[in-house]
């Protein structure tokens, strides 16, 4: 049996920022794709939001709409990026999901009022013209 040798996996990504962010604890020079610090191995970024909770999130807002306002403001301040956009997109969809059922609501309402108007209409001029 011969013994494996991995390789390591680098990731050579020459970015060069202006503003090349620094571990606050060591001050480590750092890129975005990192959620700890590679030298002191503090957290630094949250890591991101999971795809399964990103779509619960979504439907909650959609199906739910005062529920899933909590979650995306919650999401809105954290230090993920594709946290913050999803929450962005929850608040939005919850927005869209309370308009649209408003809206629906009075085109209900405003039906049935116009039924109802419409026969007081009707039933007056039935006795008026003979
Ligand atoms: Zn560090």
């Amino acid at each position: 049996m011969e013994p494996q040798q991995q390789e390591q996996q680098q990731q050579p990504k020459p970015q060069l920022s202006p503003q090349q962010p620094l571990c606050p604890f060591c001050h480590f020079p750092l890129t975005q794709s990192y959620y700890f610090c590679p030298n002191c191995g503090k957290k630094i970024n949250e890591p991101p939001i999971t795809t399964l909770k990103e779509i619960g999130v979504y439907l909650l807002s959609i199906f739910l709409p005062p529920l899933g306002l909590w979650p995306g403001i919650r999401y809105l301040f954290s230090k993920n990026q594709r946290t913050r956009r999803a929450g962005i997109i929850a608040i939005i969809l919850t927005i869209l999901s309370t308009v649209i059922t408003i809206w629906l609501t009075m085109i209900f309402f405003n039906q049935i009022s116009q039924s109802l108007t419409g026969q007081m209409n009707v039933d007056p001029y039935k006795n008026l013209v003979p």
